[in-house]
């Protein structure tokens, strides 16, 4: 079967590998359809992935058919049937593990980073990662993972109806916690330096968009949340700037969410955390559940996939898309990669 492999940081091919043995009892095949390129993907084909080792067939965001069931595997994830699935595997032994916060295992490999990914015809899962949707075209379900990253901020925030919500970068993570946070019926108020990222934050569900390079940020800020700042606020950019400014502007009593990675350290006026009472908190990959609430907001229509999805190419031009993608990062919001000869 056909797969594409990474072999350094620019370097990829398409091989011809052995087709994967017959999955065991509680494993299925799935016959990959389409595959998202993620962020991550980007970072490795970059030389900026820390975590990846080569040679790697990357891809983790998933739309498949199961293909061949094992024997223990329950009869909803029979073979024809259309699944995405948790990309991420545990150890099962760390502190997060035996908590069941297998999202935040210390061990964590995902898909395409610490072993092979979906970028190839087949592959063997555990039927307990799968999740199914058949109310969802292939497009939008190979869109679920990678909102979920953006929801696990909203549940690790708490985020509940009558919460205003700021969210700091509407990159592909931030714009999946401004639809969630939506989703849960709270007033969103979008940040960024872009105005097409803005734009798209308001299709997701931001009632307000704040652009970041603009006069008096704070005190517009300040207007739009009652005077008294956010009850959450989402850092999904990375820079110290930012990370600061969650802490800065929250509400008293608030909650802040961390899922961007500053590069360098940041200092803070700690003197926030103790007056306001502050939750921190981090907020890392996804749950199960993270999964089930970004299938229902799919379904409900509310989420413009149409408008996310920039470019879809054959799996023999992969390489090709991340290049361009890598040359100029702002030009492309999601590509996906066509698996399947006819899907
Ligand atoms: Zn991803
Ligand atoms: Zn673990």
């Amino acid at each position: 079967m056909r797969a594409f492999y990474l072999d350094a940081p620019g370097q990829y091919r398409m091989a011809d590998i052995a087709l994967p043995e017959h999955p065991g009892a509680d494993e299925v095949s799935l016959k990959v359809q389409l595959v998202g390129l993620c962020g991550s993907d980007l970072n490795t084909f970059s030389g900026r992935n820390p975590l990846v080792s080569f040679p790697r067939i990357p891809g983790h965001e998933i739309a498949a058919v199961v293909a061949e069931a094992g024997s223990n595997v329950p009869e909803e994830f029979k073979p024809g049937t259309a699944v995405t699935m948790l990309p991420y595997f545990n150890c099962g032994k760390c502190s997060a593990c035996r908590q069941g916060r297998l999202n935040a295992c210390r061990n964590n490999e995902t898909l395409g980073v610490q072993r092979d990914g979906a970028l190839t015809e087949f592959v063997i899962a555990p039927w307990t990662k799968l999740k199914k949707a058949p109310a969802l075209p292939m497009e939008t379900l190979a869109m679920v993972e990678p909102l979920t990253v953006g929801n696990h901020a909203v549940t690790r925030g708490r985020i509940a109806a009558g919460d205003t919500v700021l969210v700091m970068g509407c990159g592909m993570v931030g714009l999946g916690a401004v639809a969630g946070a939506a989703f849960r019926g709270a007033r969103v108020i979008a940040m960024d330096m872009d105005e097409a990222k803005l734009d798209l934050a308001r299709r997701c569900g931001a009632q307000q968009v704040l652009d970041a390079r603009g006069e008096s940020v704070l005190e517009r800020l300040k207007d739009l949340s009652g005077g008294e700042g956010p009850d959450v606020a989402i850092e999904a950019v990375g820079t110290p700037a930012t990370f600061r400014m969650a802490v800065d502007v929250v509400a008293f009593a608030g909650r802040v969410v961390y899922i961007g990675y500053a590069k360098e350290p940041v200092s803070y006026e700690t003197k926030f955390f103790v007056q306001k009472e502050l939750d921190i908190l981090g907020s890392r990959n996804a749950t199960p559940a993270d999964f089930d609430e970004v299938i229902a907001l799919l379904e409900s229509g509310r989420f413009p996939v149409e408008d996310v999805v920039s470019l879809v190419v054959p799996l023999e031009q992969a390489g090709k898309a991340l290049q361009r993608w890598s040359a100029n990062p702002a030009s492309m919001r999601k590509i996906m990669v066509k698996v399947a000869a006819s899907s």
